[in-house]
């Protein structure tokens, strides 16, 4: 079994390692979709951006995860967002989610990014009778609200969809979409280098001090004077930034994918060749591969192990097997985690801390059209284009209130939530 992630075998990780240049536009820390994107922008419009990465360019999470492509709503129940928000203001960030979506799916089409990326829409198998119920009334208002087709798929139509008796129905979003995270990672990085931007690997940013009317940005391979800063660091980051620190707590995520299975069996396992997830808080989710009959199934990691060792993603064998029961004998070949990055009102934010460093981070989870997103519009921003407005600008980025314990708290609050789960509260 490989502990590295399945998506790295067809777009296996650059290095890059050239002599850091003395000074740069923009340097951004953080080489992930956010970093990117960003860096695709200025490049695009004439600035200079430097990506600077701690591991191998893509070392995070947009090489790690699920592929599964929604929009920016997809955490969000309509009804409690209204409630926090305002109907005006929850309406813009709906309409926004929406935009996300489309966004990701011009920015391959028009980058002609090869990466498998697909409208294959969505099916979310309901756990209890009440999820589907609570899922139809969410789905009435997101299309009321927000102009977003889904259906309903009853339990008893549930098998032209996935060949599981697991679930209580479903409810299906036929925009959602999915892709390779590891090939749309490397088109980006091509197109960013194309553009005249450079990524750097190895390249750990240890502190980022204000000089003159920029930035001192220190790595172990020397100092970069930047004009502007992008911190891009999502579920990676740490005490870099002490107010972005307080803001992020870091969650384990884990998958793993399955050996090539016969085809006759495969092939009516996911008939409707959707993505999919579960109604559970501790959620699991899954796909097939592109191009191959593997499964790739993600949920939550294993406590106390060794995350290089079968041990630590035994639960996601055993949930596959519970959703699946005929794949006993199929091996699982990849085991792989990696971070994502929650904030205390489970919103993304982007915008500037006090000492003037630019920031886009805290998708919750799902982020691969959210950070692609916000890398576009906190760049517009550098540019001080109007476009980079965004509804998500004005929203106060509340701290943890003891930040340090909420992220020793997680394994308790996820163990906390999987009780419910299992209590069907
Ligand atoms: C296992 C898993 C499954 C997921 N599945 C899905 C999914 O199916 N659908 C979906 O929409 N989202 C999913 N996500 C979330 C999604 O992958 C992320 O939200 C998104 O990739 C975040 O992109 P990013 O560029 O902001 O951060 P990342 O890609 O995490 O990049 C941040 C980078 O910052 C670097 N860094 C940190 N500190 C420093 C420093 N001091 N100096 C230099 N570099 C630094 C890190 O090394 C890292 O590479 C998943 C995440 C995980 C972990």
């Amino acid at each position: 079994m490989a502990f590295t992630p399945y998506w790295w075998e067809a777009a296996p990780r650059l290095e890059r390692a050239e002599p850091l240049p003395a000074a740069a536009d923009v340097v951004i820390v953080g080489s992930g979709f956010t970093g990117l994107v960003a860096a695709l922008t200025l490049a695009r419009n004439g600035r200079m951006p430097l990506v600077l990465e701690r591991g191998a360019p893509g070392f995070g999470a947009s090489t790690r995860n699920g592929g599964q492509v929604g929009s920016g709503n997809q955490k969000f129940r309509v009804k409690t967002l209204i409630a926090l928000r305002g109907r005006e203001k929850a309406h813009a960030m709906l309409r926004e989610g929406v935009a996300m979506l489309d966004h990701i799916a011009a920015l391959v089409e028009d980058e002609g990014i090869d990466c498998d990326f697909t409208r294959c829409g969505r099916l979310r198998g309901a756990m209890r009778p009440e999820h589907y119920e609570a899922m139809a009334r969410d789905m009435d208002d997101l299309r009321a609200l927000a102009g977003v087709e889904s259906h309903m798929v009853p339990r008893a139509e549930q098998h032209r969809e996935i060949g599981s008796d697991l679930f209580h129905g479903g409810s299906l979003l036929p925009g959602d979409a999915a892709l390779h995270p590891s090939r749309y990672h490397a088109g980006l990085m091509a197109r960013v280098e194309a553009a005249g931007g450079r990524i750097e690997g190895d390249a750990g940013v240890g502190a980022i001090a204000a000089e003159g009317t920029g930035f001192a940005v220190s790595t172990a391979r020397g100092t970069v004077r930047a004009g502007a800063v992008l911190v891009a660091t999502n579920g990676y980051t740490d005490g870099l930034v002490p107010e972005l620190g307080r803001r992020i707590v870091p969650v384990g995520s884990a998958l793993i994918a399955t050996g090539t299975i016969p085809e006759a069996r495969f092939a009516s396992l996911m008939p409707g060749g959707r993505v999919y997830g579960n109604t559970l808080r501790v959620f699991s989710y899954f796909r097939a591969a592109p191009g191959a009959r593997r499964i790739v199934w993600g949920g939550r990691v294993g406590r106390g192990m060794e995350a290089a060792s079968p041990g630590a993603y035994g639960h996601l064998a055993g949930d596959l097997l519970k959703t699946f029961p005929d794949l006993g004998d199929i091996p699982v070949t990849h085991g792989w985690d990696g971070r994502i990055g929650y904030t205390y009102d489970a919103v993304p934010h982007l915008g500037r801390t006090r000492d003037g460093l630019f920031y886009a981070l805290g998708y919750c989870g799902t982020g691969i059209s959210r950070a692609s997103w916000f890398g576009r519009r906190i760049a517009l921003r550098m540019l001080e284009r109007p476009e980079g407005r965004s509804a998500f600008d004005d929203l106060p980025f509340p701290a943890y209130p003891l930040p340090s314990v909420a992220r020793r708290m997680v394994p308790v609050v996820e163990g906390w939530y999987r009780l419910k789960d299992r209590l069907g509260r």
